[in-house]
């Protein structure tokens, strides 16, 4: 059996009641995972145009570093369209390049060397990995091997594995990657009773009520173990280690395998989803492929269809009145990960920014940079308290509201 990727403890991960979720006013926040896989350039042109020009919403998009994909000759790479990746945000590669379907052209270790070196000449620094499909290189969906520096044969014998790259994926800047799961369940970073999580994921009473039943009874008679495991909890993201080491944050995506497409993105945007999604506050990271269209779609002139188009203005106006967050997926994950390792010590009135040692080494202005925190609870002084990085004091701007409630903010 080949070694799989451990959960870390960490127990300074717990958010001080005095933090709001998120920064006031916002009750949730967004964001959107989008994978390159079948993008035309003539689609990327449409979305750019709207998504990041007109709307101007401040989410990151992901790339494919070079596309040898032969089903797919004309999908968008950053190869032969290299004036991608500075016309909007980007902080996600869909692994190393599109190697699927690639002829006699195989991915091995020296092709992420290669990439990883156009990445840093391009001066990109991706914060996100994501597998894609049946790549033997990916780390968690359906393949594991791009993190197992080496395999045992059965007598013993040891070989270098030639697709193992999770080094030099660390080493290019990725601290979070997918988890491999698509859940239904919408909004992260919420408690969720077992019984609740069973119900939305289940999709009937009566299958929730056996699935909760063989979730609580099952070890006993030796079933349901592997079922057991999937239900992880609702964080946003969990800690896991590799075999060779490296600790990474994973996070699941939102959505369904047949609404994840242009048209999909449009009914998962619907106004009762995000009525919903603010109504239970929490996180979500929208699993959907921009450029994808529905097969009878394909010769429309206009790439985004127009229930999709409505959506994304009705999110546009939803983020400009204060009420969901949106972001790029890192600049979402970042914030919980510095949000959940605030410690407020009471006695010595001091707010103090703690690094959780795998998405941040120390913390200062550089990564505290654009964040804000919301905070209440702390009494008529709260606003005066100190705020210490892991190097010393630090100098955000106060915020009052209304009451005792105030935002930290760090230009
Ligand atoms: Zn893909």
């Amino acid at each position: 059996m080949l070694p799989s990727p451990t959960p870390i403890a960490q127990p300074l991960r717990k958010r001080d009641p005095a933090l709001r979720s998120y920064p006031f006013p916002y009750k949730a926040w967004l964001t959107i995972s989008s994978d390159p896989d079948n993008t035309l350039i003539g689609d990327w042109e449409q979305l750019h145009a709207l998504i990041w020009k007109e709307l101007g919403l401040p989410f990151a998009d992901s790339l494919f570093i070079r596309s040898y994909n032969e089903i797919l000759p004309d999908q968008v790479d950053l190869h032969r369209y290299p004036q991608i990746l500075d016309a909007h945000p980007h902080d996600t590669i869909h692994t190393w390049g599109d190697f699927m379907f690639a002829g006699a052209r195989a991915f091995h270790r020296p092709d992420a060397e290669a990439h990883a070196a156009i990445l840093l000449d391009r001066g990109f620094v991706p914060r996100v990995w994501v597998d894609h499909s049946m790549f033997p290189g990916n780390l968690m969906h359906r393949h594991q091997y791009g993190g197992i520096p080496a395999f045992k044969d059965l007598s013993g014998h040891s070989y270098p594995n030639p697709l193992y790259s999770l080094d030099i994926i660390h080493r290019s800047g990725v601290r979070y990657i997918w988890d491999g799961a698509v859940t239904n369940v919408l909004g992260q970073d919420r408690p969720q009773s077992l019984w609740a999580e069973h119900r939305e994921r289940a999709g009937s009473f009566t299958k929730a009520q056996k699935n909760i039943l063989l979730h609580r009874f099952g070890a006993a008679f030796g079933l349901g173990a592997g079922f057991r495991a999937q239900f992880i909890g609702n964080d946003a993201c969990r800690a896991l280690r590799f075999p060779d080491g490296t600790a990474l944050y994973v996070f699941p995506r939102y959505g369904e395998p047949h609404l994840a497409d242009i048209h999909g993105m449009g009914e998962l945007l619907s106004a009762e989803k995000l009525d919903l999604l603010t109504q239970r506050g929490g996180t979500t990271i929208i699993y959907t492929h921009l450029g994808k269209r529905r097969p009878d779609a394909m010769k429309d002139a206009q790439h985004i269809p127009p229930h999709t188009q409505t959506a994304l203005r009705d999110l546009a106006r939803r983020f400009s009145e204060g009420e969901i967050m949106l972001s790029s997926i890192s600049r979402m994950l970042d914030y919980l990960i510095l949000r959940d390792h605030i410690t407020i010590d009471r006695e010595q009135r001091t707010i103090n920014f703690n690094a959780d040692g795998i998405a941040f080494e120390s913390i200062g202005a550089n990564e505290l940079s654009g964040h804000a925190f919301s905070i209440s609870g702390l009494g008529s002084e709260g606003s005066q308290y100190r705020v210490v990085g892991t190097h010393g004091p630090l100098q955000p701007t106060v915020e009052a509201h209304y009451g005792e409630h105030f935002t930290l903010r760090f230009a």
